[in-house]
């Protein structure tokens, strides 16, 4: 029999597992604090449950835990990668970033992905498998673990498309934000998808207070198509028009990532187009400087002329910021570690 995956159940899930195994249903208060407030690795740490019953959770149950496999520090900004093991052996990356406002986790939604973005490091080996709840959580736990200091924000915008693994990535989202649990504000994650139409309508429906994050990339549907493949089956209008009645059921502005590639995406032309997009949506849009992957040769503008995609943006009153740059001396770049260890296994590095 395979053993249950403790780390995702919900509290009311764990009462009734506890409930079938003939123990008190209140038990499962104790072991849900021990795995999502005290982040204990195995049941033998729970010394306030008896011994039969860890017997029986380990009989029934399995703890995901992550294993730090290598971590690499900022030295210009303090931003540090980890490079986490699965237990199945899959390689995931995080990224802990601190600013002003608190400390924020990038997480990996899937081992791989397989939206095939042309420009996006993470698409190039194809989709693994996706995480499970407890894989995602257990990102943000071992990295505050390590760090010894509470996250308070997190962003599903690692390797991944969060909506292409919809249930897990739902019930991450709730046992995150979950009072009795890790508590973090909802208002203070934001998932990043590539815009799978009919899984925004659904994670409007169930009214998070979460950001959607929706990577755009391009001011029309031939432009957007040529960089991701995802456009073919959700045409740029028919996303948009979800993300408007995203906005409409949950009150949440759409923010709308544009990755600026020089030559491709980023003239005055793209600009004016981009603003006509967007006109009226009460949305943000966030500039990101193409992060260069070997394999793929598109380049960062230079900085006067990201700045110039900006001032016009603002010019046509588009609401509109330039992502700093973190962690750049450190494999900062989008699912750069991950793919250097895989090549360094397969003997091409
Ligand atoms: N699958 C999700 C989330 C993962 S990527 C999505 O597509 O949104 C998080 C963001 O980084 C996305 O906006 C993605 O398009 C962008 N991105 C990927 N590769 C990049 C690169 N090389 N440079 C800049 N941004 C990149």
């Amino acid at each position: 029999m395979e053993k249950a995956d403790i780390k995702s159940f919900y509290n009311n899930e764990l009462e009734e597992l506890l409930i079938t195994l003939g123990e008190k249903p209140f038990r499962a208060r104790q072991i849900y604090s021990w795995l999502h407030v005290k982040h204990a690795t195995s049941f033998e740490q729970m010394t306030d449950l008896s011994k039969k019953l860890k017997e029986i959770l380990i009989d029934r149950c399995s703890i995901t835990v992550l294993r730090q496999e290598r971590l690499q520090c900022s030295k210009a900004d303090g931003t540090r990668k980890y490079l986490f093991a699965l237990e199945d052996g899959n390689m995931v990356e995080s990224v802990w970033m601190k600013y002003r406002h608190g400390n924020s986790v990038c997480i990996s939604s899937q081992a791989g992905c397989r939206m095939g973005c042309r420009f996006c490091a993470s698409a190039l080996g194809g989709l693994v498998r996706n995480l499970t709840a407890g894989e995602m959580l257990e990102q943000v736990y071992r990295i505050q673990e390590d760090t010894g200091e509470r996250v308070s924000h997190v962003v599903v915008m690692g390797t991944g498309e969060p909506l292409d693994n919809y249930d897990n990535f739902l019930r991450f989202v709730r046992l995150l934000s979950d009072k009795k649990g890790a508590n973090i504000s909802q208002r203070n994650i934001t998932a990043s998808t590539c815009g799978i139409v009919p899984n925004i309508r659904r994670l409007a429906e169930e009214k998070l207070q979460i950001t959607l994050a929706l990577s755009l990339h391009a001011p029309s549907q031939e432009k957007r198509l040529s960089l991701m493949p995802v456009a073919k089956k959700y045409d740029i209008q028919e996303v948009l028009g979800a993300c408007r009645d995203y906005f409409a059921s949950t009150g949440r502005r759409i923010t709308f990532e544009y990755s600026l590639m020089g030559g491709v995406n980023d003239s005055g032309e793209d600009a004016r187009q981009l603003a006509r997009l967007l006109k009226g949506m009460n949305c943000h849009v966030n500039l990101i400087p193409v992060n260069p992957v070997d394999e793929r040769d598109y380049r960062q503008p230079s900085p006067q002329r990201v700045s110039n995609f900006k001032n016009n943006l603002e010019k046509y009153g588009i609401n509109v910021t330039i992502r700093r740059e973190m962690g750049r001396d450190i494999d900062g770049a989008c699912g750069q570690l991950r793919k250097r260890y895989l090549k360094r296994e397969a003997g091409i590095l």
